[in-house]
């Protein structure tokens, strides 16, 4: 687990774990038995940390932070954070200097580690991140991280990094103070690391010294007295109190920063156990963490299918969906063809992706030459003849079956025989499109979220032929661009789609009762969702709402005029020509001059409010969440989702569905079964069968 190399005086100690270099129980105190070693060597006179994987050393493992949120006693949890503290602690006053050379990632407890060195050297490769994201996990650092952070960086910007839970690139990370030492050549580190040690034969942490004061001065100072003002509203603005967590700590930081530094961790130590007692913690990492881990491991891959071998991608359509698909496909390496029928298109998508990589280049997070090589991987063309031999074609033209379907009989003599063709659509079924197609087997959905070079989630959609080889590809396509994938029978909407659109409509609802229109934004929020409804509705665009739904009526032979959608299409759309951002006018206006977007004024001509009492507000709110629930157990009923805790995972990467709650599904077990089907009933009575869940 631990080697342990002597170099003359010095000594360098290697994180060596048979897969992942994680904290453990085990791992711990073999690291606590080969410090303490070191530290009772008379011969040794410092220390490097470092590893021999390929990542610096992560956080906790997966079953170590299970059995943590599923501790009875916190007590326990202390225990085990604790055990932590105690080593690192032990690594920083055990008398000799310790460099942390940090040749991989070095994240959550693998920073604290590094915190509690004298020293940070890394190597400047884009692709480690530093920092302690835990609080993106529902967790808060329990290593010490709120308590060495802010001592050595400052409140602000510890403030913002553990409360963001940020991970930076080492160029970042370097700026911000995180780490001192940037080495190129990755040869070179431990050179480097010894060398500090050869001058650094006393070395000590400021924060030890019991004349060390915090920069700004002490917490209650007039200065940074107004840091914690600030930061308490701007995390009640973002999360309206549902991560308990993260006001866990914050507090931790406040109280630990009054004391000396020991009883700081301690104080860490309490509030890490308080936060993953929390249902909130357990929600998170049963869903984030575990069911995501899981999905990532593809469990729905049919076994006796060989990897994919995928060398050729085409995109069609370079829209806003095809180029930002495009772009995630050359950066995993695909020679990536985007086709469009119009040059300006095309040369918008080229654009598009040069910006990025100059950004991600500027950024530190992308290497210059990496860069070159993505867009050198990325072709753009009118014609049809530069996509001979593709493996992969995904569609992403306009969401009109009848296009779609010209572009399948188009594409398709250049697919190589075992290639595979794949839709974009948000909302047409799988089935038809690939009978139109006319390859069955080899046709499925790819269902990527805008942004797509950002958002994590792939929704996978089978149609009722899709072969075992074309879903087998499509998880190995997912897993090498990174993203969580979920996969879905067929189904109109499948499951995002359908089960996100409940939340819009229940806006569009409200709106048509006489809810004033800020309110129901706010009440959004509030409820958990990361956006209001009217403003999904505008970037969705309420066209294309309107123009699914008319599909919808045309496909089925029926009529949705109950939908609010129909009514509110028709208005906005065809009467108000008010049809979503991209046009620059929807439920919100969009100032050309770079001032933020404010909702509509005239919507209270077409949509007179009406007062509504304060009581009423949970109702609201349970109604935008209920709303969904609902609706995504009828597609589990139905049997859209080949399980059910994808669902979780798809609902909070795909939309942002209240993370706090672990998901769509787990919602019932975190509000608690009896209540919450007293309270869809209760809403089923008062407001219709869409909160039915009977
Ligand atoms: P878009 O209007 O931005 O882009 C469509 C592109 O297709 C345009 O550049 C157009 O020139 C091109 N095109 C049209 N006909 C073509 C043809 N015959 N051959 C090649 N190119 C052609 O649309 P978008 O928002 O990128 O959506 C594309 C698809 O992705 C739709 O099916 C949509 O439902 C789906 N989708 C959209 C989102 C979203 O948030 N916008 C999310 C997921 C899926």
């Amino acid at each position: 687990m631990i080697e342990v190399l002597r170099e003359g005086p010095y000594a360098v100690l290697f994180w060596k774990m048979p897969k992942v270099n994680v904290l453990n129980a085990d791992s711990v105190s073999a690291f606590r038995e080969a410090v303490e070693n070191l530290l009772t060597d008379s011969a040794i006179k410092g220390i490097v940390i470092s590893s021999r994987n390929r990542e610096f050393l992560a956080g906790a493992d997966l079953e170590t932070i299970q059995a943590l949120v599923t501790a009875e006693d916190p007590r326990a949890i202390y225990a085990a954070s604790w055990q932590v503290q105690e080593a690192f602690l032990r690594v920083e006053t055990g008398g000799k200097p310790v460099v942390a050379a940090i040749n991989g990632s070095a994240l959550g407890g693998g920073y604290e580690l590094a915190l509690a060195c004298h020293h940070r050297i890394s190597i400047q490769n884009p692709s480690i991140e530093i920092g302690l994201p835990e609080t993106t996990l529902g967790l808060m650092p329990g290593g010490g991280g709120t308590q060495r952070l802010p001592r050595k960086i400052g409140l602000v910007s510890a403030l913002e990094l553990i409360l963001e839970g940020k991970r930076l690139r080492p160029i970042e990370a370097k700026e911000t103070g995180l780490i001192e030492e940037l080495v190129e050549k990755p040869d070179t580190l431990l050179e480097k690391a010894l060398d500090w040690l050869r001058a650094h034969p006393q070395a000590s942490n400021p924060w030890l010294d019991p004349r060390y004061r915090l920069p700004g001065g002490a917490v209650y100072s007039p200065t940074n007295a107004q840091v914690f003002a600030a930061a308490i509203a701007r995390l009640r603005e973002k999360t309206y109190g549902h991560y308990p967590g993260l006001e866990y700590c914050l507090s931790a930081i406040y109280e630990g920063l009054q004391l000396p530094f020991a009883e700081g961790l301690r104080i860490e130590s309490q509030y890490f156990a308080k936060t993953l007692s929390t249902r909130t913690a357990k929600a998170m990492v049963r869903t984030l963490f575990m069911e995501r881990q899981r999905l990532l491991n593809l469990p729905h891959r049919p076994k006796e299918v060989a990897p994919a071998s995928i060398q050729k991608v085409v995109v069609l359509g370079a829209g806003m969906m095809g180029r930002a698909i495009a772009y995630v496909c050359a950066s995993a390496g695909y020679e990536t063809w985007v086709k469009d029928t119009s040059e300006a298109a095309l040369s918008q998508a080229q654009h598009f992706a040069t910006s990025l990589v100059e950004k991600a280049v500027g950024r530190g997070r992308l290497a210059p030459e990496e860069g070159k090589n993505l867009l050198a991987r990325l072709h753009f063309t009118l014609q049809y003849t530069d996509l001979a031999e593709a493996d992969l074609a995904i569609e992403a033209v306009f969401e009109d079956r009848a296009i779609k379907t010209q572009v399948y009989q188009e594409v398709l003599p250049y697919l190589k025989p075992q290639g595979i063709l794949a839709s974009n659509t948000s909302t047409l079924p799988i089935t038809g499109l690939a009978e139109a197609a006319g390859i069955s087997p080899r046709f499925i959905g790819l269902h990527f979220f805008s942004p797509a070079e950002r958002m994590p989630l792939l929704e996978i959609i089978l149609g009722k032929e899709t072969s075992a080889q074309t879903l087998a590809w499509a998880l190995d396509f997912a897993q090498r661009i990174q993203k969580v994938p979920m996969v879905v029978r067929d189904s109109r909407g499948f499951f995002t789609s359908r089960v996100f659109g409940t939340y819009v409509r229940e806006g569009l609802r409200m709106l048509m009762e006489g809810v004033p229109p800020a309110l129901i934004e706010n009440l959004g929020r509030q409820a958990g969702m990361p956006v209001g409804p009217l403003a999904l509705a505008d970037e969705v665009s309420i066209s294309l709402m309107y123009s699914i739904l008319r599909q919808t009526e045309a496909d089925l032979g029926i009529s949705l005029h109950e939908d609010p959608v129909s009514p509110i299409g028709k208005l906005f759309v065809e009467e108000l020509h008010r049809p979503g951002r991209k046009a620059g006018a929807g439920f919100y206006e969009y100032p050309s001059d770079g001032r933020r977007k404010y909702l509509w004024p005239d919507l209270s001509k077409f949509f007179p409010p009406r007062p509504i009492s304060q009581e009423v507000y949970p109702e609201l709110k349970d109604r935008f969440l209920y709303v969904q629930v609902a609706e995504a157990l009828r597609t589990l009923r139905e049997g859209v989702l080949l399980e059910q805790a994808d669902g979780d995972v798809g609902s909070i990467l795909g939309w942002g569905f209240a993370p706090f709650t672990g998901g769509v599904f787990h919602f019932i077990s975190w509000v608690g079964e009896a209540t919450f089907r007293r309270r869809a009933q209760e809403l089923a009575e008062k407001y219709g069968p869409r909160f039915s869940v009977v």
